[in-house]
């Protein structure tokens, strides 16, 4: 009873951008195996060094293939393009959707469009976001703020690149392709990974703290063998004096997995020969130790004895980690979502602005029916003038006519006040999403709307948090519960 209350306290004591949050109860004791993702999940990166060099490298690329030297002073913005935007890739635009895929904010290029421009190309008919790429992954930002980048540029300099929006899409696409195959991006996190990778203070301490509970940790990354050595080395190589290596923290290792491919494809395990380079066929399990390519989940499941939902997978890719691994398998799904590092404490900051954007909400929802009350007024009002017309009752006609007048000035009235509350209502909002990106406010709100990436954590991920490491906080056995579970009327 005593260890309840101590935990209960200090879950409490949290800071909200330390918690993690629950979307669909999930009991760690019934957890057999943990598995993490590497980039942007166990390494977090610093996004703006590492997204500048992939912009470069790829706007390389474009030039040599013969699109205007002019681009060549194309400057990257770290600050512009978020996580969750969908890419209109035939109009060159971006888009930010809300949970009822209605497109609230939009741009080509780096100008905004108005309302009824977005009605025209999206709101007018239903929304298929389908049709659209959608930014899910850090991995995209770079590729995606030079695509914006170009389009800015056509669109001031008229048939210097004589291609569509979507050409210009395949082009950028072959590019960043490239520019992986070449290593001209690898190539540098490698030499220098202090300069674009995180050494978050506690990595270590949840991996350690889970495995003293029995569980079993494994790695799972689309990260080729090399490229996850050198980072996992620069990581947690000697961080802690029991795991000297940082093999040693996980029981099975697989590189290269393909994912979304290793949820839903039929690969085959490779067993990796770490110092030349070679494969070759596995035995019958996962040996401790040993790195494996490619593979497949239901074929890790299988040589490792476990079920489903026996496992918890963290990863910060909506649908490469989350959608496919909870979907076509039950596995548990933990996403980070870093972006919550620096949204929380200014939302935390903005509470009090929040509350009052409520109050005004209220108010402008009675200042509604008053007005609804009134137009009934004036409508029953009419007819009786006209009853008292038809029966030439001028007197009762003449009184009539001074009540509906009075309604009617009334009306007008709170017509006014109910447009300058929308106003300020509208300004509030605008000025409390400001304060979270200046373009595109909160990552999981559009105004007060649930954004679609909200709606799509809400769906996959069993429970979200901002960084991985936040597991320390908790118990290995914690009973994480939903308030989901509740009904808006059970509130
Ligand atoms: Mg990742």
């Amino acid at each position: 009873m005593i260890m309840r209350k101590n935990l209960t306290e200090t879950v409490l004591k949290l800071e909200k951008s330390q918690r993690i949050f629950v979307n669909r109860s999930l009991n760690m004791k019934s957890i057999k195996s943990i598995g993490y993702d590497m980039d942007h999940t166990l390494a977090p990166y610093n996004r703006e060094n590492f997204e500048a060099i992939a912009f470069r490298a790829t706007l390389e690329k474009f030039i040599d293939a013969g699109y205007p030297q002019e681009l060549n002073e194309l400057k990257f913005d770290p600050n512009f393009v978020i996580r969750g935007l969908l890419v209109d890739k035939e109009r060159g635009n971006l888009l930010k959707v809300d949970g009822h895929k209605y497109v609230k904010l939009a741009f080509h290029g780096r100008r905004p469009l108005d309302k009824q421009e977005r009605h025209i190309l999206y709101n007018s008919e239903s929304f298929k976001a389908h049709e659209f790429l959608s930014i899910d992954s850090f991995f995209a930002l770079s590729e995606v703020q030079l695509f914006t980048e170009i389009v800015d540029y056509m669109r001031l300099n008229p048939r210097k690149i004589e291609k569509t929006f979507s050409e210009v899409y395949s082009d950028l696409r072959k590019f960043i392709d490239l520019s992986h195959q070449d290593g001209s991006i690898k190539n540098q996190v490698m030499a220098k990974p202090e300069l674009y990778i995180v050494k978050e203070k506690y990595r270590f301490n949840a991996l350690l703290r889970l495995i003293e509970a029995g569980k079993n940790l494994f790695l799972l990354t689309n990260s080729k063998w090399d490229y996850t050595d050198v980072i996992m080395s620069y990581l947690f190589e000697n961080a802690h004096g029991d795991f000297k290596k940082w093999q040693d923290y996980f029981s099975q290792i697989i590189v290269g997995s393909k994912k979304p491919a290793f949820f839903i494809g039929d690969n085959p395990f490779e067993l990796l020969e770490q110092s030349t380079g070679t494969s070759s066929e596995i035995g019958d399990t996962l040996v401790k130790g040993e790195i494996y390519n490619g593979g497949n989940a239901k074929l890790f499941q299988e040589l490792t004895n476990q079920k489903g939902d026996e496992i918890l997978y963290c990863g910060d890719h909506i649908y490469g980690d989350i959608i496919r691994s909870k979907e076509t398998l039950n596995w548990r799904t933990l996403l980070v979502v870093e972006e919550l590092d620096h949204e929380l404490p200014i939302l935390e900051q903005e509470k009090r602005a929040f509350e009052e954007i409520k109050d005004n909400m209220a108010i402008r929802e009675s200042l509604d029916e008053e007005l609804h009350r009134l137009r009934s007024l004036i409508n029953s009002t009419a007819k009786q003038i006209n009853l008292a017309t038809i029966k030439n009752d001028k007197k009762k006609a003449s009184s009539l006519e001074k009540e509906i007048n009075k309604y009617k000035d009334k009306q007008i009235i709170k017509e006014h006040e109910i447009s300058e509350l929308d106003y300020t209502i509208n300004e509030k909002i605008r000025l409390r999403s400001n304060k979270i990106h200046d373009v595109w406010g909160e990552l999981m709100k559009v105004g007060l709307e649930k954004s679609r990436f909200a709606q799509q954590v809400e769906e996959y991920a069993c429970v979200y948090t901002s960084k991985v490491s936040n597991l320390r906080f908790y118990s290995a056995r914690k009973k994480f519960s939903s308030p989901h579970d509740l009904m808006p009327h059970d509130v």
